[in-house]
């Protein structure tokens, strides 16, 4: 079943070998996240990621994600490519081990959330929200179960995400419910999608449904992950072929 593709994940990867970026695969697998808030308020994604990168070899601290209003970017690849080893979870701490048999770094997705005056709450959160579902797709975890925040791993230094929550007037529990609604919906068993051809325009465009609402993009809009509205009605489109990409978002055609 396809998962709906909401928003495009940006591909910046720390340099490898480096105190932040090992390299090492994650081992033997992918097996539970660690919501993570980035503690400093205000802080971007973008802002964020350049500090990992400009300082690769300061310290072996690191996480996968970083999620604001506007950008989702992977420092180490998670979801982009084959995942590695983030360096998100002190590895003397036991309720990781305790709760899911290994260290968090070495199987566990590190998804960092921005929050704070100059950062857009309500876009983060569904930004941060639809992350999490989303690896719990890619990586076929239940997400009732496989999120736990790093302020219960680490509970005497940590209260992340907890606290980045907070300042957007959101709680972990909501985020938890939030997570599994948005991984059942995004694989809604009436989602179809295709690729549709306005019939009086050269260019071919993407449509996906669920019988409640649907999504066309152009090209510059699926960039950024916004939706257009719907443009003329659906009797106007001629469907050219079905799509069924395995991550559930269609590909624009220019023609
Ligand atoms: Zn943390």
């Amino acid at each position: 079943m396809p998962f709906l593709k909401k928003y495009p994940i940006v591909a910046d990867y720390i340099p490898i070998n480096t105190k932040r970026r090992s390299g090492l695969a994650v081992s033997p697998s992918v097996k539970f996240i660690v919501a993570h808030d980035t503690g400093n308020s205000g802080s971007t994604a973008r802002q964020n990621v350049n500090y990992y990168k400009s300082s690769a070899n300061a310290t072996n601290a690191s996480a996968h994600i970083f999620v604001d209003d506007k950008e989702i970017i992977e420092c180490i690849p998670a979801l982009t490519a084959s995942p590695e080893k983030a360096w998100h979870v002190r590895y003397d701490v036991t309720g990781d081990n305790q709760m899911y048999g290994y260290d968090a770094n070495d199987v566990a997705i590190g998804v960092e959330y921005c929050f704070g005056t100059n950062i857009n709450a309500t876009e983060a959160y569904k930004r941060y929200v639809w992350t999490l579902a989303y690896i719990c797709y890619q990586f076929n975890l239940n997400p009732q179960t496989a999120i736990i925040g790093h302020c219960f791993l680490d509970p005497s230094r940590r209260t992340d995400p907890r606290s980045g929550l907070a300042v957007s007037g959101r709680t972990y529990e909501q985020l938890l419910l939030d997570v599994k609604t948005e991984y059942n919906n995004c694989q809604n068993n009436n989602m179809k999608m295709s690729l549709i051809r306005i019939s009086n325009s050269p260019k071919v465009y993407a449509i996906g449904g669920d019988n409640k609402r649907y999504w066309i993009f152009n090209e510059e809009t699926f960039n950024v992950g916004r939706v257009m509205g719907l443009w003329g009605g659906l009797g106007e489109v001629q469907v050219v072929a079905s799509d069924s990409h395995v991550d559930g978002h269609a590909i624009i055609l220019i023609k």
